[in-house]
């Protein structure tokens, strides 16, 4: 199979009749052997009944429904899971990614040899204050901590090698960072393609302000665990081991003042409460490393989400 284009939806019921028609549009124009898998993210609106329709008249459609809502991530990891195409294309649902950048997409990938290309929305439709200028600076923090030098690594529209999808786990909101995660897993060759950008032209954006918090907090964590994520021990461990020994020789040069002279009161100097809450936040420390540790070693491999309903998935 060619391609398989995958779309995330969440309440896009007004958007799939469009979109679909426009992919299928496309790929037929390339003669493409195709799949489209919609993953309907616990919708409450009618996108899985427009799902059924569309599948119905179309078995290139394929669909799974979650039993609810459990973001965009989840969606596009049970999409990766079920791709059979040799080139993977995700798009959001609201059509404000165009499915005329299909056919370049997946040339970079299977004649330029790129691993995987994001799409950059180089002139967006977006609210400026809200989207713009906070994703401006969310991407350079990405660039700079993860090396990689992309203009817009949260963009919807991105193609992959098939490899690529089933090396990597999407889970929590980590769709922000699959470049990152692609390159992790050994991954290097990740370019990057202008894309269109539209206007969301149906329904409401699914994302609101937290989702600088939370990308922060993800950028932080996903750094930490790429780094430290199967050896705890060596973070937890190396902090903990200067507080603990911040604390000790402070100890012992108030025990050596002690001895020298005994009438000395130790608990009016700061220094004392210093070693103290030292010592006892370096074994703190050592403690979040070893439970880190335990942890990192039997930890089950995998998430997984309950699927209310398949179609043409096995
Ligand atoms: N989406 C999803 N689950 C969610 C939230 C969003 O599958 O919990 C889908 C949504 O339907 C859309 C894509 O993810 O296809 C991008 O969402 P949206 O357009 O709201 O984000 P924005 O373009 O505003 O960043
Ligand atoms: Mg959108």
């Amino acid at each position: 199979m060619d391609v398989t284009i995958v779309v995330p939806l969440y309440n896009e019921d007004e958007s799939l009749p469009e979109l679909c028609a426009w992919i299928e549009r496309v790929v037929n124009a390339n003669n493409f052997s195709y799949e489209i898998i919609l993953i309907d993210d616990g919708s409450t609106d009618d996108s899985w009944s427009v799902v059924e329709k569309l599948r119905a008249a179309n078995s290139h459609i394929k669909g799974i429904r979650f039993q609810r809502n459990y973001g965009k991530s989840a969606a596009l990891n049970e999409g990766f899971k079920a791709a059979l195409g040799d080139v993977v294309i995700t798009m959001d649902a609201d059509l404000q990614d165009s499915p005329d950048e299909i056919p370049e997409l997946r040339r970079l990938i299977v004649e330029d040899g790129f691993d995987m290309v994001s799409g950059w929305k180089k002139k967006r439709f977006d609210n400026t204050l809200t989207k713009n200028i906070p994703s401006k600076f969310f991407n350079w923090a990405t660039r700079r901590a993860s090396k990689i030098q992309l203009h817009d690594f949260n963009c919807g529209l991105k193609s992959y090698r098939r490899k690529v999808v089933k090396s990597i786990e999407v889970y929590g909101e980590m769709h922000r960072y699959i470049p990152v995660l692609a390159k992790w897993a050994g991954f290097r060759k990740i370019g990057e393609k202008v894309v269109e950008h539209r206007a969301r032209k149906y329904g409401t954006t699914k994302f609101g302000w937290e989702r600088f918090i939370n990308g922060f907090l993800d950028l932080a964590s996903i750094m930490f665990v790429s780094k430290y994520g199967k050896r705890p021990m060596h973070f937890f461990g190396l902090i903990g081991s200067f507080f603990f020994m911040l604390g000790l020789v402070m100890a012992l040069y108030l025990l050596i003042a002690k001895i020298y002279d005994p009438a000395n009161t130790l608990t009016n100097r700061i220094s004392f409460y210093i070693a103290l809450t030292s010592m006892i936040i370096g074994t703190q420390l050592f403690m979040a490393g070893f439970l880190g540790e335990l942890i990192a070693r039997n930890a089950p491999g995998r998430n997984f989400y309950l699927i209310e309903q398949k179609l043409g998935i096995e």
